[in-house]
């Protein structure tokens, strides 16, 4: 499979952050999936992990707060058309901890899962159907998704 971008946006603010999670859920909600859908949502702090992620549980339906899970590791919301498990691993000080809390259950229903600093769990997580790279352009950001399965290419294909 290329490792070519497919997709690329420009995110002017914040609001424009979370309408970009709004148009990645309407995507999702047209591609059938049957088991779950992993987002690694890479960039450094401050990029906008967190917003993005907001406009995406909000847009699942969500009504109120989404706090980062920076102390808590995952953050879950059961909404009415799909279970979100949000985690953040940056404090995540040894990859130990994701066996004790069950990791991998977290994978086996056909939920999605947003993760924040993926790559301290490396070799523990599930492989990510979509890589959602959020860049710093001044005060604005640049998001460029990859695509690492085909339900991935089918999610971008429904953003075009
Ligand atoms: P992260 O989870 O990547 O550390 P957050 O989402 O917690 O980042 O924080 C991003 C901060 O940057 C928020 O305060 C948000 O309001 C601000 N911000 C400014 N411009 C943008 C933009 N274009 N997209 C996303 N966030 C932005
Ligand atoms: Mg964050």
């Amino acid at each position: 499979m290329t490792q070519l971008p497919y997709f690329q946006q420009f995110i002017p603010d914040t609001e424009a952050m979370c309408a970009f999670g709004a148009k990645l859920v309407n995507a999702l909600e047209q591609t059938e999936t049957s088991k779950a859908t992993v987002f690694y949502l890479n960039g450094d702090l401050g990029a906008g992990k967190t917003t993005l992620s907001r406009g995406i549980i909000q847009a699942l339906g969500h009504q109120g707060n989404v706090k980062s899970p920076t102390y808590t590791l995952v953050e879950e919301y059961h909404l009415t058309t799909k279970t979100v498990y949000h985690f953040d691993l940056y404090r995540l000080s040894d990859p130990e901890e994701l066996e004790f809390m069950g990791i991998r259950d977290y994978f086996t229903t056909p939920c999605l899962c947003l993760i924040e600093w993926s790559e301290k769990g490396k070799g523990l997580l599930n492989p990510a159907d979509l890589i959602i790279e959020i860049h710093y352009q001044d005060n604005a950001r640049n998001i460029i998704l990859t695509p690492q399965s085909e339900i991935g290419e089918q999610i971008i294909a429904k953003l075009v």
